[in-house]
């Protein structure tokens, strides 16, 4: 999913979700109220720059569905946000959160600038402002705010820092994402890519292949990835080789070593933005390839964990024979337009919306140790996520089998089969 979408990014969720409600057989006045956010809050954000001078910003707050709980989303700060951007990100929360039987529903904000371009201060003025004007319809009970794309935990402390002086209490649970000494949780760094390779350890289990007999090639190597090729190198898979950009040549390399990788030589040489040290990898022994030489490589598992529309038609045919499954670690990597063609060659795809909600769970558990005011161990809080993710991967696996539908399929039949319940259950439709 583009940053800068070319298409109507809602049209494509709203496609998806018609697809699957038709297998479902979802009756007529549940598909309409479930293609519908609930509420949508359009708003103008007046900011004052440093130097007096007054910016109004265009704000968006949607409220997809809260049949199973308050909703939760995050808060993106982009100069190409739109309105449908924001809807397509609150319904596709509500099917995570739902995957994941997580109590929450959905939503998405979005403030339309680029932080870039402002200071410190005018970007605490940015983030107590939004919540000025949204504090009625925001809280722990009602819509769980969290950082998404452009937003870092400095911005979620000025928010819940202004949540708590309008309400004149504490309010960790107001919003997630937040620093490790302000009501954090341990172990959201890990979250999405230890998730991720939760399901695959259960996967595998599921085909009878023993993991330390499987070989994988990764796509980035930045935070996701990063903490997917720690746990997966743990669980004694061999990786071979891992793709990721290089800023000085601008273009992405395939670093391959034939006998694996070495986590920890690999992690000593790579920066901050996910970037191995060209020179470097190669005095170790890495020979470097073509950025979109890790897709052909021969390994079982194939592990796209840097951007979207990585698997397309045009490069299918160079997948490896040998690949059996794919583990959607970043959001939309492949384009679901290809579905059939690897289902055709046999290859299990993991989807995003279930492979990478350990970040979700993370958040959920985040929430609710700042409501309890009680902090877990980095280690309670990843072996709950684990248990969390290996339930709903075996939810999906079950209701997969049920209805001869891929995990793709799945993944939203189960969760829109989930909040169209909870609709009726309450009576609304
Ligand atoms: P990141 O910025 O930390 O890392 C991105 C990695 O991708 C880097 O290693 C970079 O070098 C590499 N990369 C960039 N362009 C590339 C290219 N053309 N070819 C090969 N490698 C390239 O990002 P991240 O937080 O790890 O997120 C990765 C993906 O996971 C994104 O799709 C993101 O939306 C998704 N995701 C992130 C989170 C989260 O909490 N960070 C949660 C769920 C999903």
């Amino acid at each position: 999913m583009s940053y800068f979408p070319t298409y109507n990014i809602f049209d494509m969720a709203l496609k998806q979700f018609d697809r699957c409600a038709t297998l479902l057989e979802l009756d007529q006045p549940t598909r309409d109220f479930l293609k519908t956010p609930l509420r949508e809050y359009h708003f103008s954000l007046p900011v004052f720059m440093d130097n007096g001078d007054p910016i109004i910003l265009r704000s968006f707050m949607v409220q997809y569905n809260d049949a199973r709980g308050p909703t939760k989303g995050g808060v993106r700060f982009h100069p190409s946000e739109t309105i449908d951007t924001i809807r397509a990100l609150a319904m596709w929360m509500t099917w995570k959160c739902a995957i994941n039987n997580l109590p929450l529903g959905g939503s998405s904000s979005g403030v339309v600038c680029d932080p870039h371009l402002f200071t410190p201060a005018e970007q605490e003025r940015i983030c107590r402002g939004f919540v000025r004007k949204t504090a009625h319809l925001s809280g722990p009970e009602w819509d769980v705010l969290g950082p998404d794309m452009m937003t870092v935990p400095q911005h979620m402390l000025w928010m819940l820092d202004e949540y708590e002086t309008i309400h004149n209490k504490k309010s960790p649970g107001f919003i997630t994402g937040k620093p490790l000494n302000h009501a954090g949780s341990k172990g959201r760094k890990e979250a999405p890519g230890y998730g991720a390779m939760v399901i695959a350890r259960e996967m595998l289990k599921d085909l009878g292949i023993e993991i330390t007999k499987t070989r994988a090639s990764f796509q980035g190597f930045g935070m996701v990835a990063q903490h997917a090729a720690q746990l997966y190198d743990q669980m004694g898979g061999l990786i071979t080789s891992i793709a990721c950009w290089n800023h000085n040549d601008r273009t992405a390399y395939t670093f391959f070593k034939q006998e694996g990788i070495n986590f920890d030589q690999l992690i000593s040489i790579t920066n901050q933005f996910g970037e191995i040290d060209k020179e470097r990898a190669i005095s170790l022994g890495y020979e470097c390839l073509p950025g979109d030489d890790w897709l052909s490589q021969d390994v079982d598992i194939l592990v796209p964990a840097a951007l979207e529309n990585q698997i397309r038609r045009d490069n299918f045919e160079r997948i490896n024979r040998k690949v059996k499954i794919i583990v959607e670690a970043a959001n939309g990597p492949t384009d679901p337009e290809i579905d059939s063609l690897l289902n055709e060659r046999g290859i299990i795809v993991i989807p995003d919306i279930l492979a990478n909600s350990g970040g979700v769970i993370c958040s959920y558990f985040e929430q609710v140790q700042g409501n309890m005011n009680y902090f877990w161990s980095k280690e309670e809080v990843l072996s709950k996520i684990d248990s969390h993710i290996t339930s709903a991967y075996m939810d999906v696996s079950n209701f997969a089998q049920t209805y001869n539908v891929s995990l793709r399929d799945s993944s939203y039949m189960l969760a829109i089969d989930r909040v169209a319940r909870a609709c009726q259950e309450r009576g609304w439709i």
